[in-house]
């Protein structure tokens, strides 16, 4: 039983809870999502057992198909659900569609069509949130938001596709006005897109360097990486090449 891991846990959730109530909000309508991308199948193991969590984000698909191959089938399977965050290449939308519960990164019609058709061979069905980009960093990932209503138009015509609400990224800033704008800009979409009758009860939005103040615009989930399992042992560069700076290191 690793004390500092649960130790982490406990006090992220405490921070989440704080940051809940500060907004005038329950804390029971914010999700965690643990993110344990970089760190291996021991550690999800001792996460799942000792603090009772089963869905973890990853951002390559790779480390979803080791870790899903090296934890199934093991005599304690502890039933993990994997979340997919990262860009996600169309090509690979296969290993999506059989491992993953869930995909938060869907940004573009392309990849849908490639989902549905794999996740239709599989007979299966996924959540997913549509990654909005709201930040004006050039190289950022994610949907257009002037092309979101008729996107989430399309969706529609893929039951295999449970299009659950939105995912975004902030600018990585440490101008919190900046930060907290492309989370306020996240949950208008939503409330736009519900005045045209799309229901998306879900936001997805916060890390552990500014999940307060996703929070405070109406986040349901944070993902958090960083906060819960220490710092990665690879900059962040190497998992999001367009970025440069070590974003979401070591607290
Ligand atoms: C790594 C990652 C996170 C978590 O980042 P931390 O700063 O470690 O909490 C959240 N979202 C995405 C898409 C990520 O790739």
């Amino acid at each position: 039983m690793d004390a500092t891991l649960r130790a982490r846990w406990e006090r992220l959730r405490e921070r989440v809870d704080d940051a809940c109530r500060a907004a005038g909000r329950d804390p029971d309508e914010v999700n965690v999502l643990p993110v344990s991308k970089t760190f291996g199948p021991d550690v999800i193991r001792q996460a799942a057992e000792d603090l009772g969590l089963h869905r973890f984000g990853e951002n390559k698909v790779q480390e979803i198909r080791d870790k899903a191959m090296a934890l199934a089938g093991r005599e304690a399977d502890p039933g993990i659900d994997w979340v997919m965050i990262g860009n996600l290449q169309t090509n690979k939308a296969g290993v999506v569609a059989r491992l993953a519960s869930e995909l938060q990164s869907l940004d573009r019609p392309k990849l849908a069509v490639a989902l549905d058709r794999h996740l239709r061979a599989e007979n299966r069905a996924i959540d997913v949130l549509v990654q909005v980009k709201t930040s004006p960093e050039p190289s950022k990932y994610g949907l257009d938001p002037e092309r979101l209503l008729a996107f989430l138009d399309e969706l529609a015509d893929y039951p295999t596709l449970r299009v659950r609400g939105l995912m975004t990224l902030a600018i990585n800033t440490s101008d919190a006005d900046a930060v907290r704008g492309c989370f306020r800009r996240l949950r208008r979409l939503r409330d736009d897109a519900a005045a045209h009758g799309h229901d998306l009860p879900r936001l997805s939005m916060g890390m552990s360097g500014d999940f307060p103040l996703a929070i405070a615009e109406g986040a349901t989930e944070v993902r958090i990486g960083t906060a819960i399992f220490g710092a990665r042992p690879y900059p962040d560069s190497y998992y999001w090449p367009e970025v440069s700076d070590g974003r979401g290191g070591a607290p």
